[in-house]
């Protein structure tokens, strides 16, 4: 049987990201009362891709995530431009038995999914906005945005980029540019020929451009992303697709100021 704490807390997760679900999932299997707050009408990702290396993999394992047949097992390379190896990063065959599995490729809701569904029932509250949050030796508060409050000993803030738990412990802080942007996709298709169970990562200078094997639902395929140096200070006018489906890449390639 579970070994219950000596004082079972209640804890508020506010973000039901993938921080915030496998934060009360962890809450949970410590024996505390938890409930995960999510804005939005689902817990949604924001974006596709993804790649986890076997640590993230362990960890999912051993909070009760199923992680069976998730993604594709890669080996991971990189190369320069001219498709020259620089490092093939083989992982010794021990650490894949050991943390349930290796490198791999997938999509982000099959991971939501996945996530969603380890968690017990009643722990999520969708469409449930925190407006505020108040703290004193009793406890904390939490405002919600329909007028509801509700109280709990510990707050966890896994409320993303603008989290509001950040803003009212230390105040606004501005976004660091990291002055990078991105494009990607995935497809299914058959005909794309790329070597079987590798994630391939190509540098310049200023771009990476790189692929991965992916499994979703079983269906293997693969994802791609190329990275480049961008000025963020400057609008992005060029045409989306043509620009990520160029042959040459995205171009021109601008160096930040
Ligand atoms: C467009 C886009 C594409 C991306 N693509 C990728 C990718 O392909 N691969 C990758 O590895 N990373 C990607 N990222 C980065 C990704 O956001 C992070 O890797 C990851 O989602 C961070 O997880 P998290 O749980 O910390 O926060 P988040 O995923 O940001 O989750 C925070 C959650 O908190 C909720 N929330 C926020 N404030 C409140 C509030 N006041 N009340 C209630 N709920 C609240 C939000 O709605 C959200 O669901 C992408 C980001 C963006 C914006």
């Amino acid at each position: 049987m579970k070994k219950l704490p000596a004082q079972r807390g209640r804890v508020a997760v506010i973000g039901a990201g993938p921080g915030g679900m496998a934060a009360a999932l962890s809450v949970h299997q410590a024996g505390h009362d938890v409930v995960l707050f999510e804005r939005y009408p689902h817990a949604r990702p924001a974006g596709n891709i993804l790649n986890l290396w076997p640590p993230p993999i362990k960890a999912l394992g051993l909070l009760g995530v199923n992680i069976e047949d998730l993604g594709a097992p890669c080996t991971s390379e990189f190369r320069n431009s001219r498709g020259r190896r620089r490092v093939r990063a083989t992982l010794p065959k021990q650490i894949v038995r050991d943390y349930g599995g290796g490198f791999v490729g997938l999509l982000r809701p099959e991971l939501y999914e996945r996530l969603l569904d380890a968690l017990p029932k009643g722990v999520l509250r969708v469409d449930h906005a925190v407006e505020r949050v108040e703290q004193d030796e009793s406890g904390v508060r939490l405002h919600l945005a329909d007028g509801r409050l509700h109280e709990a000993d510990l707050v966890i803030g896994a409320d993303g980029i603008d989290s509001l738990v950040r803003r009212t412990l230390w105040g606004d802080s501005p976004k660091r540019e990291h002055n990078l942007h991105i494009f990607g996709g995935y497809t299914f298709d058959e005909s794309v020929e790329t070597e079987p169970g590798m994630c391939v990562l190509s540098h310049t200078r200023t771009v990476q451009g790189s692929w991965t094997a992916i499994r979703d639902k079983g269906r293997d395929g693969h994802q791609w992303w190329v990275l480049e140096a961008f000025d963020a200070s400057r609008e992005f006018t060029g045409d989306l697709h043509s620009t990520a489906t160029s042959p040459v890449g995205p171009s021109p390639v601008r160096s930040p100021s």
